[in-house]
């Protein structure tokens, strides 16, 4: 592995450093906030894929007009349980922070609730988007589609993006349950991390040039054929985040990237839909209980952990001692403003 030398910043630090970047990329001050936010708290989960590195892409998908960066998104209400989104060709948490509350209140009138949302860009981690609603005691599933890349099972192009999607539910007593995972075998951002680190990944995780399964970043993101987790299955779950994503919403479909090449883009104006549910409008008084229940069955069973747990002993180590930054990045991102 390439040797990386690392500052360490507070998550202080690393906020004003996305708010210059942002703002001096076009950005507004609300905007510029909610970005600056999800790369703090990528950062602070341990998700280095997703935090500074990330910033960049914004800059470079406003300077080239792909994306707005200063979206007025607009969301209506088109049937009792559903909200429409259209971004304003601007970044998804935008569009997503008008729609909250209302999102949060039809729910727990109607037991669900969907947010659906098109014409809009989306480079961040997930779990940001469902993690707010498990703390207010309800049950959100997120997904959304993006550039294609993934090979569905046993075929030649790629069909699908990596199109992730994040579960979250409240969790009696604790910091709630929320995961978030692409289809993909491993993300796009690590496996530019570890090409530009020098290191193999654990495991195949896309086609090299003659077709075969490979550990070598660079030969991966060359021929940008990626393996879906778990063959057939992975595939089949990034076929639900299409359908889902793009076309519930009327957002582009995966292969729809004509834009790629000259933007540079690590994403399409995709589409994506958030579903959050009201577990007590759903009639089992005990659900809280069956919660407790199915994490303890996890927990101390063996090396086993509730997903997505790995972010609480990040949060709190971040928290108290600042977060490793590559002092290349931090020299990258200084000299971008
Ligand atoms: P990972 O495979 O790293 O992790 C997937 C989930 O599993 C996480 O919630 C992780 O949380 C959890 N997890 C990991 N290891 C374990 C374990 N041993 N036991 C239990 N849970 C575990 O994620 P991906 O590489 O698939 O995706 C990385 C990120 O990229 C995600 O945040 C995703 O939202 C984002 N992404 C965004 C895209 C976009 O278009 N915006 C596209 C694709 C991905 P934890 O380790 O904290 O427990």
């Amino acid at each position: 592995m390439a040797n990386i030398t690392a500052e360490i910043l507070s998550l202080d630090q690393i906020r004003e450093i996305a708010i210059t970047v942002l703002t001096a990329a076009g950005m507004d001050a609300n905007g510029g906030s909610l970005i600056a936010n999800i790369v703090t708290q990528s950062e602070r989960d341990g998700l280095r894929s997703h935090g500074l590195r990330m910033l960049p892409f914004y800059v470079q998908s406003f300077q080239s007009g792909y994306a707005n960066p200063v979206a007025r998104p607009l969301i209506e209400r088109i049937a009792p349980g559903v909200l429409r989104g259209d971004g304003d060709n601007g970044y998804y948490q935008i569009a997503a922070a008008l729609a909250q509350d209302d999102l949060a209140g039809i729910a727990q009138e109607n037991g669900i609730a969907a947010f659906t949302c098109a014409n809009c860009h989306h480079l961040a981690a997930l779990r940001f988007d469902t993690e707010s609603f498990a703390e207010a005691g309800l049950i959100a599933l997120m997904m959304v589609n993006s550039l294609s890349m993934v090979v569905p099972q046993g075929g030649v192009r790629p069909v699908f993006g990596t199109n992730p999607m994040s579960f979250a539910c409240p969790r009696k007593g604790m910091a709630p349950v929320v995961w978030d995972q692409a289809s993909s075998m491993m993300a796009l951002m690590d496996i530019k991390l570890a090409a530009a680190e020098g290191r193999d990944l654990p495991r195949a995780a896309g086609l090299d040039s003659t077709g075969q399964p490979s550990t070598d970043p660079k030969a991966i993101l060359e021929t940008c054929s990626l393996l879906p987790f778990g063959e057939h299955k992975g595939a089949a779950i990034a076929f639900l985040v299409e359908v889902l994503g793009a076309a519930l919403a009327g957002g582009a479909l995966s292969v729809d990237n004509a834009d790629r090449d000259a933007h540079g883009a690590l994403n399409i104006k995709g589409g994506s839909t958030l579903i959050v549910i009201d577990p007590a409008r759903f009639g089992n008084a005990s659900f809280d209980d069956y919660l407790t229940r199915i994490c303890a069955e996890i927990e101390g069973n063996g090396d086993a952990r509730v997903p997505g747990d790995g972010r609480l002993k990040h949060r709190a180590a971040a928290d108290s001692d600042g977060v490793a930054v590559s002092a290349e990045l931090i020299s990258q991102l200084r000299n971008i403003h």
